[in-house]
């Protein structure tokens, strides 16, 4: 059985998506897509072999030609489509964020619980990198044992002017809150953020470095470095430090080069290069389940907690002040 798959949203990573379910992902096919920008989405289709090109998302999601949906488009539109997905009872992947507040997340609960069963999942792909996966083993296994301290650091290599302080949170720093959450089994309880001196190469108006700390449900403290403005490369780096022993993420090594005696380790260029592998490993294991008749993959309520940071963590930019995180009860269909 072959999964056709519309795409909603020809950007940057819905093309990207849209090429590996096409080329990559066993199981798959992109039967449709749309874009706001018609042009952009036809282009896509026809670098994929021929989808079909629908005016709108609504009239994708409607369309008999789509077994399942990937939103792509932005962060605002997030919310609407999915609910439309999940109306017409469709499994949905979205990607990160489920929706930028936490009312338009709580809908999103609500409609999957009134409905009785998981269809949503969440664009969450650092839970699929080979790194990260190793991390969690060891913490999983008892060799390091009892977590205490998680240091994430996310550097990249340049922000656009319209990149602004509440997206450091949104749409950066989400990933350490996804992750730290997921490594960790934790709930996170608590945001401070403290901002560094600032670099010389980032637009006037924004605080970038931005460093925040975290406290999880039973104390473990994560800290996250993010720095739009790095100029080097795109640098990923975790250290998880237990009671035992520590367990480090390695940048993937592209190539290693050895010249004059000296030896030079390439950095990623961007975010793709990064995570390609695991971009894959979370389609691959989505269109998997979804063959088998399963939802694989964060659910709605990931999305939502993490949402739920992001959103106190502005607060906190603002206040300047650690803010206490509370959530709505966790209905049973996400236990
Ligand atoms: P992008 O390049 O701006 O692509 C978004 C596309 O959606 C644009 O073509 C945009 O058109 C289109 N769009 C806007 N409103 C729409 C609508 N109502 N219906 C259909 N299409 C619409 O952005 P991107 O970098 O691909 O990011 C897209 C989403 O993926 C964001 O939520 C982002 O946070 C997420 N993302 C996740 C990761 C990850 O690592 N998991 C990485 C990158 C991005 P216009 O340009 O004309 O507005």
């Amino acid at each position: 059985m072959t999964i056709r798959v519309g795409v909603i949203g020809t950007g940057v990573i819905g093309t990207d998506h849209a090429a590996k379910l096409q080329h990559q992902i066993s199981g798959s096919t992109v039967s449709a897509v749309t874009d706001i920008d018609r042009a952009r989405a036809s282009q896509v289709a026809a670098d994929l072999g021929g989808a079909r090109v629908f005016g709108d998302g609504h009239e994708l999601i409607a369309s008999d030609e789509v077994d399942a949906v990937l939103i792509t488009s932005i962060g605002e539109t997030h919310a609407e489509f999915t609910l439309a997905s999940l109306a017409a009872g469709k499994p949905v992947m979205c990607e990160k964020p489920l929706a930028p507040t936490t009312p338009e997340c709580e809908q999103i609960l609500d409609a999957e619980v009134a409905l009785g069963r998981r269809l949503v999942i969440v664009g969450f792909m650092r839970r699929y990198d080979a790194g990260y996966r190793q991390v969690k083993a060891s913490l999983d296994s008892g060799a390091v044992g009892d977590a205490l301290i998680l240091h994430n650091v996310h550097r990249d290599t340049g922000a656009p002017e319209s990149f602004t302080d509440p997206m450091v949170l949104t749409d950066s720093m989400i990933h350490e809150i996804d992750v730290t959450r997921w490594l960790l089994g934790e709930e996170i309880v608590s945001v401070q953020i403290i901002p560094p001196k600032r670099t010389r190469h980032a637009f006037a108006h924004l605080q970038d470095p931005q460093f925040a700390a975290f406290h999880t449900e039973s104390g473990i403290l994560s800290t996250a470095e993010f720095l739009a403005n790095g100029t080097y490369g795109y640098d990923v780096r975790c250290e998880l430090v237990g009671s035992d022993g520590t367990a480090s993420l390695l940048n993937p090594t592209l190539a290693n080069e050895v010249t004059g005696g000296v030896a030079r380790t390439v950095v990623p260029a961007d975010w793709r290069a990064r995570f390609s592998g695991a971009y894959a490993a979370e389609l691959q294991a989505w269109i998997g389940g979804l063959e088998r008749g399963e939802i694989v993959g964060p659910s709605a309520w990931e999305g939502y907690a993490a949402t739920r940071v992001t959103e106190l963590g502005i607060e906190a930019i603002r206040s300047g002040q650690r803010v206490v995180i509370d959530y709505v009860d966790k209905p049973a269909l996400y236990r």
